[in-house]
């Protein structure tokens, strides 16, 4: 993990949670700095089924590998007006960047009303996204809500690898997809 910002050690930070196997090394790495409690909500998954689908893995990595979890529901209307006119957009593009900003603005919100200090997301990660795309939105959404955004590179320091490995061995399920319906293509 590069972490990018200097956010005190222990700050109680609301960490956005995309799947349970970014999670299983996200999660953990940033527990080792700050007293994270982890964030399910994503409104951009395509259907109920795989939607209760990465939920019950997130579910199984808690129990696995304890941590506190605040599983977030709706926003499935604003995604839509989010990607609407986006569609055609490829991966890592503008529809990606509204998507990320929504999840973004939805952990910051929630991290104010449980009275958090700062928020952030597994979702670097991946090599499939742009962390510096996602560290921008989330300093941007921290400005808009009063608050601080980790801002990291998960994927450093073989992040994405640890993830594999950590996830294979409590044998969670993995997505062969990013989440919206556009990403199947
Ligand atoms: S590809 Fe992934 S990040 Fe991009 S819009 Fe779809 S679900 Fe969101």
């Amino acid at each position: 993990m590069q972490l990018l910002c200097d956010i005190p050690s222990g700050t109680e930070v609301l960490v956005h949670i995309c799947c349970a196997p970014d999670a299983s090394y996200g999660v953990r790495a940033l527990r080792e700095r700050f007293n994270v409690t982890g964030f399910f909500y994503n409104p951009n998954i395509d259907s109920r089924e795989e939607f209760r689908k990465r939920l019950r893995a997130t579910l199984d990595l808690q129990e696995k590998d304890p941590f506190s979890l605040v599983v977030g529901a709706g926003g499935e209307e604003g995604w839509e007006d989010a990607a609407r006119g986006l569609e055609g957009e490829p991966e890592r593009g503008r529809r990606c960047e509204a998507c990320v900003r929504l999840r973004m603005r939805g952990t910051a919100r929630k991290a104010a009303d449980l009275g958090m200090p700062a928020f952030g997301t597994v979702l670097t990660v991946s090599p499939k996204k742009d962390a510096a795309m996602v560290n921008r939105v989330g300093r941007e959404e921290a400005e808009r809500s009063g608050l601080r955004f980790v801002e990291a590179d998960l994927k450093k320091g073989d992040g994405y690898l640890k993830s594999v490995r950590a996830s294979k061995e409590m044998g969670l399920y993995r997505q062969r997809y990013c989440g919206c319906r556009y990403s199947m293509r």
